[in-house]
């Protein structure tokens, strides 16, 4: 017998379509860099996608093509997140807090026909133009005439302006048909080691995540919630809240490019938000501002923390001084990009409130359409007991298959799990913990040493700022641990005391074998720890 159900694509317009037809009043807020405040409905914004479905069309944008975007987070970008791929072209965000070079290579690599770029980065445009000019035939500015940049650009790039096109574009467009596996948009990785890398995101994938995280033991986000990502729409489709917000019909606030402590808490208080999702380095940025401020987040109920590990601070100060839950998620580009969430269980109800800290810094349970495991060096599955750590793998509808321009499947192994370079613990209850990345752990002696868990320990002494623990080559162990510390204003640090926090927190063998005081730490351009500049700096330490 066959299924009878009907077999209605999953469809990224379709998202759009429900906001507009079922919460057309629910809001779409955001701030502009002067601090000005636009205010738009679902309702109008699934308008505003057809047009814009139109005006690229009149742009020679067709199926398949590649509409790249460097943009904050605004109604303009939510446009383009919408309309390129409901028309069957792609979004592709770039991460415009990468090199120069590097944005070049993506934009020449993803083949982008069109580029829709806020005014801020004309420079950036006019830097890289000729490079790119063999692919991008125009390039949008995302503003009103009157915001238009004086911008020279190579023969045969137009500029326009987004506004112009749009109040010249027809509304009357129809979402076409499209098969779910179409692709819709395109993120590349930001190439912590290597040339970044492409993700190509399906409509099919798009919807199922965002049904992910719109479980109660995710986001959840309701039509009740008024949602404010703060991780930027150029960092992995910001997490695809932009999608699950349509979906549940919340409201949403895009916080434009001012993320600061001061600006955030004024967006937060005035826009009533009540979920917020970011990196560690915002957060901190913003408790940092709360402190000093004696200021009150008065609707918020839960920030959502991922990108890298939450600092235990995090949970503690929001937790006990502002009745804010700091909920942990782990994820990567090339899962769409939510993979875990930490939500508890029956067995975590009785716990005190230092099990509970110590519960919300495991990264949390894989979302249901998942699968993880860890194994060992052999490929041999290690037992789910919160001790044995190896390499994280995961499978499901939402991880990739292969980078842009790779064959399906080349970055799958035999049974088809993708690596995800995260070396990790998982516990009785299934909560997943990273240890390490795979390339940063220390290999002494045949043993596994975690650089996240000296590295943490290490920031938890008063005179340190910032820690990184690097591998070092060792005539004996192979590899041993060097710690590299970044003193706190004003303080000395002294190694014997510095070492002293991990007295009975580690193994003996674990304790790094040396110190080394910096005046800062090398960042990517997403705020990561940059351990390859350092492991090169600092391998042959302890050799020399
Ligand atoms: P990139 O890999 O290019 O830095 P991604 O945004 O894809 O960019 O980063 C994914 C990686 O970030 C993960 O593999 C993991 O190492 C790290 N990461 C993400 N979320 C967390 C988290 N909650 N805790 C620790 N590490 C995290």
């Amino acid at each position: 017998m066959q299924s009878l159900m009907q077999p209605h694509p999953l469809l990224i317009s379709s998202l759009l379509k429900h906001a507009a037809r079922h919460h057309a009043d629910a809001e779409v807020v955001s701030r502009s860099d002067d601090g000005a405040v636009h205010r738009t409905t679902w309702g109008a914004t699934e308008g505003r996608a057809r047009r814009l479905a139109n005006a690229l069309a009149g742009l020679g944008v067709g199926a398949g093509d590649r509409v790249g975007t460097l943009a904050w987070n605004d109604h303009r970008h939510l446009e383009i997140y919408y309309a390129a791929p409901g028309m069957g072209a792609i979004c592709h965000t770039i991460n415009p807090r990468l090199h120069p070079d590097d944005i070049a290579y993506i934009i020449t690599h993803a083949g982008d026909v069109v580029l829709c770029v806020d005014p801020g980065f004309a420079g950036l445009i006019e830097t890289i133009a000729p490079a790119i000019a063999a692919t991008v035939r125009a390039v949008v500015m995302l503003a009103a005439p009157a915001q238009m940049p004086a911008l020279a650009l190579p023969p045969g790039m137009a500029l326009l302006c987004y506004d112009t096109l749009m109040a010249a574009a027809a509304e009357e467009f129809t979402w076409p048909a499209l098969s779910e596996a179409t692709a819709s948009s395109l993120c590349y990785t930001s190439g912590t080691t290597g040339r970044p890398k492409g993700v190509v995101y399906s409509h099919r994938s798009t919807v199922l995540h965002g049904y992910a995280i719109n479980m109660a033991d995710v986001l959840g986000l309701r039509a009740i919630d008024r949602v404010l990502p703060v991780v930027p729409m150029f960092h992995v489709n910001a997490w695809g809240i932009p999608y699950a917000a349509a979906m549940a019909g919340s409201g949403l606030v895009l916080p434009g490019r001012h993320l600061d402590g001061a600006s955030l808490h004024a967006l937060m208080n005035a826009e009533r938000v009540t979920l917020a999702a970011g990196v560690p380095t915002v957060w901190m940025g913003l408790l940092a501002h709360l402190r000093a401020t004696g200021g009150r987040l008065d609707t918020v109920k839960i920030i959502m923390t991922g990108g890298s590990a939450c600092p235990p601070l995090l949970i503690e100060a929001f937790g006990n001084e502002y009745g804010i839950a700091v909920e942990h998620g782990w994820g990567m580009t090339e899962m769409s990009p939510v993979g875990t969430y930490n939500k508890p269980k029956p067995a975590h109800l009785g716990l005190d409130p230092a099990g509970r800290t110590r519960l919300g810094l495991k990264q949390g349970r894989i979302l249901c359409g998942l699968d993880m495991k860890i194994v060992d060096g052999t490929g041999a599955e290690l037992p789910w007991d919160g001790i044995a750590f190896g390499d994280l793998k995961v499978r499901g509808p939402w991880v990739t298959t292969a980078y842009a321009g790779e064959p399906q499947g080349s970055a799958l192994d035999a049974e088809g799990w993708f690596a995800t370079g995260d070396v990790a613990t998982i516990d009785p209850q299934g909560m997943m913990e990273i240890t390490d990345r795979s390339k940063d752990v220390i290999k002494s002696g045949g043993e596994w040493i975690s650089s996240i868990t000296l590295e943490n320990l290490a920031v938890s002494h008063p005179d340190v700022a910032e820690a990184a623990v690097v591998a070092a080559v060792h005539p004996k162990w192979d590899e041993r641990p060097v710690l590299i510390v970044v003193a706190r204003p004003g303080r000395q640090i002294d190694p014997d005391s510095v070492l002293a926090v991990y007295a009975d927190k580690v193994p003996r063998w674990w304790v790094p074998d040396a110190v080394v005081v910096l005046d800062g730490l090398p960042h990517t351009a997403t705020g990561k720890l940059q351990k390859t500049v350092l492991r090169e700096q600092f391998r042959g330490h302890l050799v020399l």
